[in-house]
């Protein structure tokens, strides 16, 4: 297979990339606008943006803001409030994986920063029925997550009348270099079904479900129709095509500011990101490293890799360091799910991509691997400056004595004298 000569990246890459003669791939040449475009500029369009959007009525919110707590959450809930000036609901969808520091993160958030918030939890008989559906046919766990995350906020901002959506960075602009930050691509329904979604719609889902799931019980995963996002005027726009995205650097800034709990992660390095749930930095995956021959841990070091804080050399020892790494949520998952390993398995093995795989006497085998790739002609050529510090911290646990072993669905956060 094809690598990148800068980053890490494989041809397979489901978001999709191409190569430059000098093989350097559309997500590194994108990449490269954080460092020549105007971002004081950009900024000020953004502030003029918001200002279209202010209500006149303090007790009329401006904006619709979807968050889980963690990721970027803390970033554009700060930059919304406090850089902007609006006035935003946040909305969250309860991924059921919750972790209890997750749940503690959620609290802080809206407490700390003082927002009013409104989350939806379906049903756990509906969220499993769903999962075994998108098992069989895409070998996802997470579906019902990304569906979730990506219709309720959206049915809201339409429901209540609410025109302007915030999300933080774009996935395909900021792995894949799918457009220019110029571009200023906003939320899509088509992006959202082909890359979010892996091409499953909601009510494709029933569809194919063999009379399994309803269309109400997929309808909290529906996208609001045509019809209803004229009618309420709804847009989605990224900041990350007004600031300079810098996850890391974001996430210690705000860590600084309001103290929310990081913690190692199981397969990467990056402590900042996925707290809140137990699957998405283990199973979800080790999921993805079986589908694609790598994982999370590669698309942590390829953003390091292009922010010049990690060589490519360095960044190739941690992706294949974590992508071998088993992960040890698997038996919760299971017995969440009523299902057997062999069952799981074999739904897996069947989404393996074949340039990535290929099975010998009934044994899976890595195709190719990064690994094979690191002295490739060229590398040398296109090299970034690196050697900026690389370290992710990790926060003590505030409630050290409470086990953090099982999903919590709704829990009790954390709340401090502050804000009490
Ligand atoms: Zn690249």
């Amino acid at each position: 297979m094809r690598y990148c000569t800068r980053c890490l990246y494989p041809e397979n890459h489901p978001l999709h990339l191409t190569f430059d003669n000098a093989g350097v791939c559309s997500g590194c040449r994108v990449h490269e606008e954080k460092y020549t475009l105007d971002w004081a500029a950009r900024l000020d369009d953004l502030k003029k943006l918001a200002d279209a959007y202010r209500s006149r009525k303090r007790s009329v919110h401006d904006c619709v803001i979807p968050v889980s707590g963690a990721r970027d959450s803390w970033f554009i809930v700060h930059t919304v409030k406090h850089v902007l000036g609006l006035h935003p609901l946040l909305v969250t969808y309860n991924k059921h994986y919750n972790t209890r520091r997750g749940i503690r993160n959620l609290a802080l958030l809206r407490t700390r920063l003082g927002c009013d918030i409104l989350s939806q939890t379906v049903a756990p008989q509906t969220v499993k029925k769903i999962t075994l559906e998108t098992l069989r046919l895409r070998g996802s766990l997470y579906w019902h997550c990304l569906a979730g995350t990506t219709s309720f906020p959206v049915q809201v901002a339409a429901r209540f009348r609410i025109p302007l959506v915030i999300w933080g960075a774009h996935q395909g602009l900021d792995q894949v270099g799918m457009f220019s930050h110029t571009d200023e691509v906003e939320m899509t329904r088509k992006y959202r079904k082909e890359h979010d979604l892996m091409g499953l719609e909601a009510e494709e889902l029933a569809q194919q479900s063999a009379g399994r799931l309803t269309q109400e019980e997929v309808a909290p995963f529906a996208y609001p129709s045509d019809r209803e996002i004229a009618a309420s005027g709804v847009r989605g726009i990224y900041l990350g095509n007004y600031l300079p995205w810098d996850s890391k650097a974001q996430h210690e800034a705000m860590l600084d500011l309001y103290g929310y709990e990081t913690a190692a992660q199981q397969r990467t390095f990056d402590s900042y990101n996925d707290v809140d749930c137990f699957h998405y930095s283990g199973l979800h995956d080790h999921i993805k490293f079986l589908k694609w021959g790598y994982g999370k841990a590669t698309d942590h070091a390829c953003r390091e890799i292009r922010l010049k804080r990690l060589s490519r050399e360095a960044g190739i020892r941690l992706a294949l360091d974590h992508a071998a790494r088993p992960p040890q949520d698997l038996p919760l998952f299971l017995d969440w799910l009523g299902m057997e390993r062999a069952e799981f398995d074999a739904l897996i093995d069947a989404q393996r991509d074949p340039r990535a795989w290929a099975q010998r006497n009934g044994r899976w085998e890595l195709q190719d691997s990064v690994a094979h790739h690191a002295d490739a002609p060229g590398v040398d050529d296109v090299r970034l400056a690196s050697g900026g510090p690389c370290d992710f911290r990790i926060t003590p646990n505030r409630q050290p004595d409470i086990p953090d072993d099982r999903y919590i669905l709704v829990g009790r956060g954390w709340v401090d004298n502050e804000t009490r």
